[in-house]
């Protein structure tokens, strides 16, 4: 036995790599990433995709080791190249951020370290640090010290978390479902309705709220639908508003909303996952008034503070309701305990994680707050600017006034139908390749989405989607 324990030691040391090895393959992914960012901002934002299979799929896992240089071949050509270019300055569809360096360098020792950040027993400092975070988030959006959260993946996830919370707290069972409201409006982020399944709640009754001229909740109409369906014997339970809408950057009436939702001691939720940042802005701040006033609340790093991807966060006002929402015991867990501090464990579906707060902190400490408020309040000033500039060009008939830093256009061609004309228009956009743009349909209107937010996207950025724009449109009409 201990002959084939030694060969299989022999096997398994390899995993651990020699200072040598780990300068020769570093220096390889240091080769390969700084080409990355050295080239990103003439690097396309949208490439149409190769043959990826032959790349990736052909070249199965196996017992053998590989090369690092035929590694970064395969990495540079079948997934770097191929789709939408997240990282590059020309990125303005769906909800862009970039991908902030220094978090790299957060992820980069969070990996290495492997700390774990789940339990505070196990980590005080990792934990510590985690709940530094989510305490500065809690005093910028203003939320009280009473609040808990915690770093997740995402958006999807927080907004989970929240509605979990919401359920736990109003001791919601499956007998009171079908009894149970729960009120959002059509632009309500598509997540929170896989939430709310993912939550067991599908048999709650959901009602769409109408919307202003602008796609935000209508609060009148809110209070209207409250007051009826309690007469009906209903029991209206949770509001999920939005902090910036993902199609327009709408901001519901927040401070109204929670007015309603105090009064009829209803559970307030508002995903701020795209917009919740701009708090930090003096526009936001204005915009965002009542955003504080809720339950519960999410923002997304990995948009509006720019981080890499896997970077969302929910705010619970009360951190006893997350807490008795995801609290465990478990007997192989017994020496955890001896610990009061919250643990990110107790305040999540998560035991095992990775640990988040490093990709988070490290940036904000080495850059300071000051260029992440700059930047925001950039992507403010460039939606305006290209909210007005585009509507200088012949026939471009644009969207609401952007609430935040989004704007939707459109072109009405000299004949034949517009939706055609502007999907058109925007494969032409993504044959070009140097931006990349989003659609969405409103009103039955197929319309162009320009979202500011890539912390890499900046005056010239805009001008050259203006310049692609009346290009293409010259293109198609010829
Ligand atoms: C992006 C987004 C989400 C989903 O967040 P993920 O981080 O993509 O999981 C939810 N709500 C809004 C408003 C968003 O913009």
């Amino acid at each position: 036995m201990i002959n084939k324990i030694k060969t299989l030691e022999k096997i398994a040391h390899q995993l651990e790599p020699s200072p040598e090895q780990r300068e020769s393959m570093r220096q390889e992914v240091i080769q390969y990433t700084e080409k990355f960012l050295n080239d990103i901002y003439t690097l396309n934002a949208y490439n149409t995709p190769k043959d990826i299979a032959k790349g990736l799929l052909e070249n199965p896992i196996s017992d053998e080791p590989a090369k690092i240089n035929d590694l970064t071949k395969s990495l540079s050509e079948y997934v770097d190249f191929p789709g939408l270019n997240t990282a590059s300055h020309g990125h303005l569809g769906y909800v862009p951020g970039g991908g902030i360096y220094y978090s790299a360098l957060g992820d980069y020792i969070a990996a290495i370290t492997n700390r774990y950040a789940g339990i505070s027993f196990a980590s005080p400092g990792a934990v510590t640090m985690e709940n530094m975070l989510i305490d500065w988030m809690a005093d910028i959006v203003g939320y009280p010290k009473t609040t808990g959260g915690n770093l997740t993946s995402g958006g999807s996830i927080a907004n989970m978390i929240g509605i979990v919370t919401a359920r736990e707290a109003h001791d919601l069972r499956a007998k009171d479902f079908h009894k149970t409201v729960i009120y959002y409006t059509d632009q309500m982020h598509h997540s929170s309705v896989k939430d709310i399944g993912v939550a067991g709640l599908k048999e709650c009754i959901q009602k769409l709220v109408p919307m202003d001229d602008g796609h935000r909740m209508d609060a009148n109409a809110l209070e209207k639908l409250i007051v009826e369906d309690k007469k009906k014997g209903l029991n209206p339970w949770l509001i999920i508003a939005s902090a910036g809408t993902t199609n327009l950057g709408a901001v519901d009436p927040l401070k109204e909303i929670n007015s309603i939702a105090k009064h009829h001691n209803m559970w307030f939720h508002v995903d701020g996952a795209y917009g919740g940042f701009f708090v930090l802005t003096q526009e936001g701040k204005t915009k965002l008034k009542g955003m504080s006033d809720s339950d519960s609340l999410v923002m997304d790093p990995h948009k509006g503070l720019f981080l890499p991807f896997g970077s969302g966060v929910v705010l619970v006002r009360d951190k006893k309701k997350l807490y008795n929402a995801h609290h465990y015991e478990a007997g192989y867990l017994q020496d955890a305990d001896i610990d009061q501090t919250m643990s990110p464990a107790d305040a999540s579906p998560e035991l095992t994680k990775h640990f988040r707060g490093l990709r988070l902190w490290l940036p904000l400490k080495l850059h300071g707050l000051k260029p992440f408020k700059a930047a925001l309040e950039e992507k403010l000033l460039l939606a305006k600017y290209f909210y007005e500039k585009v509507q200088e060009i012949d026939g471009i008939e644009v969207g609401p006034y952007p609430d935040l830093s989004i704007a939707t256009f459109r072109y009405v061609p000299k004949k034949g139908d517009p939706n055609e004309f502007n999907r058109r228009l925007l494969d032409k956009i993504y044959e070009d390749g140097r931006v990349f743009m989003s659609s969405t349909t409103i009103n039955e209107k197929f319309v162009i989405r320009m979202a500011a937010l890539s912390f890499r996207a900046h005056l010239n950025t805009i001008d050259l989607a203006l310049d692609i724009i009346v290009k293409k449109i010259k293109e198609l009409e010829n």
